[in-house]
C-alpha cells in the first residue's frame, strides 16, 4: 500500500522526520506543564529560528529559509500535534504579523524587523480583533490619524495572541472611518511606544500555552513610514494575500485530530472490556475508521491549497474549504477520542482533555466557519 501521503518530495519527508523529532523531544514534554500554567515556553523561538523552521516558506534575501507552503503546513502539522497552544503562539508570529511584514512592509521595516523575527529573537502579535469587532471587520473602532510625519492611534484590542509576549504589532487600524472596511490600514507599533500598554492578560479555556491580552493604545504616536501596504488598502490586501492562515489553521486541526486518534488507536488496542480489547467492538472500530478517514481528507485538502499557493494558482476557495473541513473535522475527532477513552480521558491529566479544550478555537479563528462557508459560497457564485 502507498504511503498516503506519496506525493511529499524526499526533502519534505525529511523535513516532517525532523519535525516529528523535535517535537516529541523539545514540545511534547513540556506541553502539560504549559497547558496548565499558561505559560509560553519562550526559548522555543530563538530554537525555531536557529533551525530554519520560523523562516520557512519566506524568501532568503528577507531572512527566511525557502521553501513552499506545503513545508509551512507540514511545520504546522507537526507543531500542533505537539501542543495546539504553543502552535498557536508560532503561528500567529509567522502567518499573520510576519507574513504581513513580508508582503507589505517596506524594505527598511524588514531588514529592522523581519530579520529578527525570523530567527526568533522578536516575537510578533497580530492585533486585529476589539470588543466591538470580531467578524464584523468594518466595525474597527481603533483609529490611526496622520498628523505629520506620524499617525496617531487610539483604541483597544481584545483577544491578542502573543499580546504578553511581544516585541511588535501589526496593528488594524481605521484611517477613514467613513469608508468601514475599505477605509483599515496596518501598523507597526514596537511594544515599546510610549501610549502603548498590554492591559492585563487573559485566561483561556484552551490553547492556554499560548498567552493572550487585551492591548491599550492611548495617543501611540508612530511614524508615517511604520504604515504597512497602502493606506486604506491595506486591511483588504491583507486577506487576499494572507491566506496562509487559513491553510496553517487546517494543518494545526489536522495536528491535534492526529494526536487524539492516535492515542484512541493506541486505547482501543489496550483497554480491555468482556474480555477483549475495545477495538474488536464494530462501534468503536468504525469510529475510528471514521477518524482516519476524516484527517487523511482534511490533510489532502490542505495540501492541496497549499500546493495551488505555490504554484501561484487562486486558491481562496481551496484554503476556505480546507479550514472549514480540517476544523470542523477535528471537533468531531477529538470528541469521539474522548468518548472511546470514557472516565480516563476525562481526567485531568489525560492529555486527550487537553486536545478537547483546545480543537474549538480553530473553528473560531482565521474566519469563523460561518464565514469561510459564506466565502466559499461566494466562489461558488452564489
Ligand atoms: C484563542 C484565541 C486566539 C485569538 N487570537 C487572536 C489574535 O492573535 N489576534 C486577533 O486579532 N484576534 C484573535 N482572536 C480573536 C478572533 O479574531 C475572533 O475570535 C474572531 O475574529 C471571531 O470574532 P468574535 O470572537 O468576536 O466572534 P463574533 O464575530 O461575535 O461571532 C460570534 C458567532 O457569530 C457568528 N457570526 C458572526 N457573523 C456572522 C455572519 N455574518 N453570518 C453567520 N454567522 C456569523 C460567528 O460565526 C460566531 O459563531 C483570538 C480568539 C481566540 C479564541
Amino acid at each position: 500500500m502507498a504511503e498516503p501521503d506519496f506525493y511529499l518530495s524526499d526533502a519534505q519527508r525529511e523535513l516532517q522526520r525532523a519535525l516529528r523529532e523535535f517535537v516529541s523531544k523539545e514540545i511534547t514534554p513540556i506541553a502539560a506543564t504549559c497547558d496548565a500554567e499558561e505559560h509560553y515556553p519562550l526559548e522555543l523561538f530563538p530554537r525555531l529560528g536557529a533551525l530554519g523552521y520560523l523562516g520557512l516558506g519566506f524568501p532568503e534575501d528577507v531572512g527566511g529559509s525557502g521553501g513552499s507552503r506545503l513545508d509551512y503546513a507540514i511545520l504546522c502539522e507537526e507543531l500542533a500535534y505537539g501542543s495546539g497552544g504553543i502552535a498557536l503562539g508560532i503561528y500567529v508570529h509567522m502567518a499573520l504579523a510576519c507574513a504581513a511584514l513580508e508582503a507589505f512592509g517596506s524594505q527598511h521595516l524588514k531588514q529592522a524587523w523581519l530579520a529578527p523575527a525570523l530567527r526568533g529573537e522578536r516575537i510578533g502579535a497580530w492585533a486585529f480583533a476589539e470588543a466591538g469587532a470580531g467578524s464584523d471587520a468594518g466595525s474597527i473602532a481603533t483609529r490611526a490619524v496622520a498628523d505629520g510625519d506620524s499617525y496617531v492611534i487610539n483604541g483597544s484590542k481584545l483577544f491578542i495572541t502573543n499580546g504578553p509576549i511581544a516585541d511588535f504589532l501589526i496593528v488594524v487600524a481605521s484611517t477613514a472611518p467613513e469608508r468601514r472596511l475599505k477605509g483599515l490600514s496596518l501598523f507597526l507599533v514596537e511594544c515599546d511606544r510610549p501610549g502603548f500598554r498590554v492591559a492585563g492578560s487573559l485566561s483561556k479555556l484552551g490553547v492556554r500555552a499560548s498567552e493572550m491580552a487585551e492591548l491599550v493604545f492611548e495617543d501611540c504616536r508612530v511614524p508615517a513610514a511604520n504604515l504597512i501596504g497602502r493606506e486604506n488598502g491595506g486591511f483588504l490586501d491583507s486577506l487576499s494575500t494572507l491566506t496562509l492562515g487559513r491553510i496553517a489553521s487546517a494543518a494545526f486541526a489536522i495536528g491535534v485530530a492526529r494526536a487524539a486518534y492516535e492515542a484512541t488507536l493506541a486505547h482501543a488496542g489496550r483497554r480491555i472490556q468482556f474480555g477483549q480489547p475495545i477495538g474488536s467492538f464494530q462501534a468503536v472500530r468504525f469510529g475510528i475508521v471514521d477518524m482516519a478517514l476524516a484527517i487523511e481528507a482534511s490533510r489532502l485538502l490542505c495540501h492541496r491549497a497549499a500546493q495551488a499557493a505555490d504554484r501561484g494558482l487562486p486558491h481562496g476557495r481551496e484554503a476556505s474549504m480546507a479550514k472549514l473541513h480540517a476544523t470542523e473535522a477535528c471537533t468531531r475527532i477529538v470528541e469521539r477520542a474522548l468518548h472511546f477513552h470514557g472516565a480516563a480521558g476525562y481526567m485531568s491529566d489525560s492529555p486527550i482533555g487537553r486536545y478537547y479544550r483546545d480543537c474549538k478555537v480553530f473553528e473560531l479563528g482565521e474566519g469563523s466557519s460561518e464565514l469561510q462557508r459564506n466565502m466559499i459560497a461566494r466562489e461558488l457564485g452564489l
